[in-house]
């Protein structure tokens, strides 16, 4: 099987693209979906054939860019002078994208602590600045910003002018995993279009052309997101490492957890959680195999620790002691796992979180 269309467009992105270049006439699109599904590679797609000059109509199947015209190549080279992609300092590295100067230089730029995370208002202005601007090549101009709800209130205010009235051939593809946190008159400017999630089939048999084993596993390990499960792969989320879980943590070990990052061992002992509940309600686990999974684990005591592993994963990003935290949620999470009066012992003396508060 294909593992990809001839531009290395993700597979699963082929219909939502024709429906982004063919069933959409606004000026602002909005692209969203569950993290890891391709958003920001469907925007640069989108942005491409916007600004593609090319004009057989051969090398453009469903009016996407030809790659092979003058724009193709300066977008291929990140020099378009017509577009301009918004991404969190945080991410620009992770996405290849530095950014444009002026966005990056906001606040004092990249000299300064940590990178930010947000989308920040300097750069939303150097991007109104930007689609008020005279075409450079005479077509659109176009501007990506990923993630969307990154842009803090203020950004998102900067932004709305344009939005509402935008100058010229001004163009804006908006991506976001979590729309709900746009503001409700950003996203009512916009186009909206969804980017479901890919099959399980297309979507395993995409890691499978990337040499990932077991992909199901893995895939199912994140919630059916292709891109977030290649990912967490780099970071040690493999197969064998996500089928020993449910062991580790019931024999108290954090050994595999406490090999990544905190924000992901926090998301895998939510994800046991919630298997753990689907079990004792009867219903099926979407996470883990249900055979690695313990049965009869207490309704109310895994709803208490889904509630902790919540409050855990608000605070996952603060430098407190990352090893020691992630033990205590162990035991506490293995309390909630054990059956019967075990659990409950186990239960009314379950580790201080205090730490977490
Ligand atoms: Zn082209």
């Amino acid at each position: 099987m294909s593992a990809s269309s001839d531009d290395g467009l993700l597979p699963w992105l082929e219909a939502p693209l024709a429906q982004a270049l063919h069933g959409t006439r606004g000026h602002a699109l909005l692209l969203h979906g569950m993290q890891g599904v391709g958003q920001f590679e469907l925007a640069l797609t989108v942005a491409a054939a916007w600004l593609c000059e090319g004009d057989d109509p051969a090398a453009r199947p469903g009016g996407r860019a030809c790659r092979g015209c003058a724009a193709c190549r300066l977008i291929a080279a990140r020099t378009h002078p017509d577009l301009m992609v918004l991404v969190p300092e945080a991410l620009q590295e992770a996405l290849g994208w530095s950014g444009s100067d002026e966005a990056a230089d906001g606040e004092g730029g990249k000299s300064k602590a940590k990178p930010s995370r947000e989308i920040k208002v300097e750069a939303v202005r150097a991007a109104v600045a930007f689609a008020q601007q005279t075409s450079s090549r005479g077509g659109a101009k176009v501007t990506v910003i990923y993630p969307a709800e990154r842009m803090n209130p203020a950004s998102a205010n900067t932004l709305l002018k344009t939005l509402e009235e935008p100058p010229g051939r001004a163009r804006f593809v908006l991506a976001s995993a979590a729309p709900q946190r746009l503001l409700p008159t950003v996203r009512s400017r916009c186009q909206s279009l969804r980017v479901p999630l890919p099959a399980p089939d297309v979507a395993a048999g995409w890691l499978a052309a990337r040499q990932v084993a077991q992909p199901e596993v893995l895939l199912a390990a994140a919630g059916g997101q292709p891109l977030e499960a290649h990912e967490r792969l780099a970071l040690g989320v493999d197969a064998p490492a996500w089928l020993r879980l449910p062991r580790e943590v019931l024999a108290g070990q954090a050994a595999t957890l406490a090999t990544w990052p905190l924000p992901i061992a926090i998301d895998a002992l939510q994800k046991l959680c919630h298997d753990a509940l689907a079990i004792a309600v009867g219903a099926l686990p979407r996470y883990f195999p249900a055979d690695g999974l313990p049965a009869g684990g207490d309704v109310a005591r895994l709803t208490d620790c889904s509630a902790d592993l919540r409050r855990a994963a608000r605070h996952a990003e603060h430098p407190w002691n990352a090893g020691l935290g992630v033990e205590a949620l162990v035991l506490r999470v293995r309390a909630a796992l054990r059956p019967g009066k075990e659990g409950d012992a186990q239960h009314s003396r379950r580790p201080s979180l205090a730490t977490l508060k």
